[in-house]
């Protein structure tokens, strides 16, 4: 039995702004059925407070960066929850990183510090009923776990850092250095010193036993100066101890056969059945009712990350060649003009519909034709995942995770049957536009189209695999560890 204490910053449904607090939550169910045990560490949000119920105080700080704050212990959303009540740090209002203005809350480095600390205590011990053997700190926001167990020395667990996007680095002043709790020495290339300043993902990549990311294939991109976002050269060093394993999706929330958000459920032998939800799509985003034309989607943050510019810019050519297009999202306000506008100028043919909306996205996956997720890098992505088991094809730009999940239905992927969506590159709008006519002529071939759709529906897109891997990492690290 491996004990591991999970630290992240989101957990679905009660915080997430994408796709880490999907993987917070579903990770633990699949690992326990390979013998790991999981306690989730989250910050006491007000949504996340709002759910404890039977909930005990496990541990008590005096002062926990300079206010008070409790561990409470609480079992929530089918998870063993550790939640970190310091209301002076977490009981705000709207996005965990932001003010209702939009900017990163100012004190966030000591925020998300506190969370490490708390973290780093329940690593020594401080819950006599559950001292892990592992601690997995989920992206920058818990970054600081890992350096500051590694400062603190032995005897302590061992530690993973899993990287779910590069970009978000959580920089900070390096006065900040011994606010955070970090030695003197901490400061140091080969420790959390990133250009001058303090990066937290940095201290968790260069200081953690073990390295993870979300798909093989961003495993490799992120040691590239292409993609490596300024940290290629601390991940090239630790290439060994780096390891790639994908996301998969929660089965029960995402099944056509029992979607309760769909106007009609369907499954691969009875595809016929998805029809009314195109119907219902087009109704709800104002789109016209031509059954024969194309239907591309996309549900996504508004973001250059995501290539939501490029699709803006392909807008023209969809419309051209027949095609209608539907945009789920919110993001950057610019990004959001420009869909807007796209749909403005395409009445009945484009439509959007700017916000973060979890029950219209299961019918967007279940009546659209193809999701386009032109992304410019990713580090796994689940949009593509939940596409594949509604049997809408994914379009996708050849990168990360998109790469390792989408079988691109050319010649020979269709002559051996193997084909599950289309990949295109370079991440232009031209090789956009280029895939997208791939898609609409397969798709003109209703056989093929419909062999395409049960491929994509038998894709494994689940957590069993994944856990096993982790399962697999947890059990040789901690060998390898009780051995140093
Ligand atoms: P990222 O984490 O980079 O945003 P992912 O593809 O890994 O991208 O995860 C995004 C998750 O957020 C998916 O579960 C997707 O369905 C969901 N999502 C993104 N935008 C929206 C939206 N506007 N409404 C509902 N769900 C959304």
């Amino acid at each position: 039995m491996t004990r591991v204490l999970s630290v992240a910053s989101e957990v679905y449904p009660l915080v997430k702004t994408g796709g880490l607090g999907d993987v917070v939550a579903a990770l633990p169910p699949a690992l326990a059925r390979e013998g790991v045990i999981v306690r989730t560490l989250v910050p006491g949000y007000p949504a996340v407070m709002d759910a404890l119920h039977d909930a005990e105080t496990a541990h008590t700080f005096a002062s926990l960066h300079g206010v008070p704050a409790r561990l409470v212990c609480c079992e929530a959303v089918g998870l063993n929850l550790l939640v970190l009540d310091a209301p002076k740090l977490f009981a705000r209002a709207g996005n965990p990183y932001a003010g209702p203005d939009g900017k990163p809350w100012p004190d966030n480095a000591i925020r998300f510090a506190a969370l490490s600390t708390a973290a780093v205590a329940v690593a020594h011990g401080a819950l006599a009923s559950f001292v892990p053997d592992v601690v997995q700190a989920h992206d920058w926001q818990a970054g600081l776990t890992p350096a500051l167990l590694h400062y603190t020395g032995a005897p302590r667990p061992a530690t993973v850092m899993t990287v779910h996007n590069l970009a978000f680095q959580g920089q900070f002043p390096k006065e900040l250095l011994g606010a955070l709790g970090l030695p003197a020495r901490a400061y140091a290339v080969d420790g959390v010193e990133y250009y001058g300043t303090i990066s937290f993902l940095k201290a968790g990549v260069a200081l953690a036993d073990r390295v993870t990311t979300v798909s093989p294939t961003y495993a490799a991109e992120i040691r590239t100066p292409e993609h490596g976002m300024g940290l290629d050269g601390v991940l090239r060093k630790r290439t060994n101890l780096l390891t790639g394993i994908r996301n998969g999706i929660d089965p029960a929330v995402w099944n056509p056969a029992t979607d309760a958000h769909l106007a009609s459920r369907y499954t691969a032998r009875r595809l016929a059945a998805r029809t009314p939800n195109k119907a219902a799509l087009k109704a709800r985003f104002g789109l016209d009712d031509d059954p024969g034309a194309f239907l591309l989607g996309v549900v996504s943050r508004l973001t250059e990350q995501k290539g939501i510019d490029l699709v803006a810019g392909a807008v023209p050519h969809i419309v051209g060649t027949g095609a209608q297009l539907v945009v789920l999202g919110t993001g950057d306000p610019a990004l959001e003009d420009d869909i807007i506008a796209a749909a403005g100028l395409h009445p009945g043919r484009v439509a959007a519909i700017i916000s973060y909306d979890e029950t219209l996205a299961h019918l967007v996956q279940g009546g659209i034709d193809a999701l386009l997720v032109p992304s410019r890098f990713e580090p796994c992505g689940l949009t593509q995942l939940i596409a594949l088991r509604y049997g809408t094809l994914p379009v996708v730009a050849r990168v990360g995770g998109l790469a390792d999940t989408v079988i691109d239905a050319n010649e020979m992927a269709l002559a051996a049957g193997t084909g599950t969506g289309i990949q295109f590159a370079p991440v232009t709008a031209s090789a956009l536009e280029i895939a997208i006519d791939r898609a609409a002529t397969l798709a003109r071939d209703t056989k093929t189209w419909r062999r395409l759709q049960a491929h994509a529906m038998a894709t494994d897109v689940g957590w069993e695999r994944p856990a096993k891997q982790y399962a697999a990492l947890f059990r040789d690290l901690v060998a390898q560890h009780a051995r140093t």
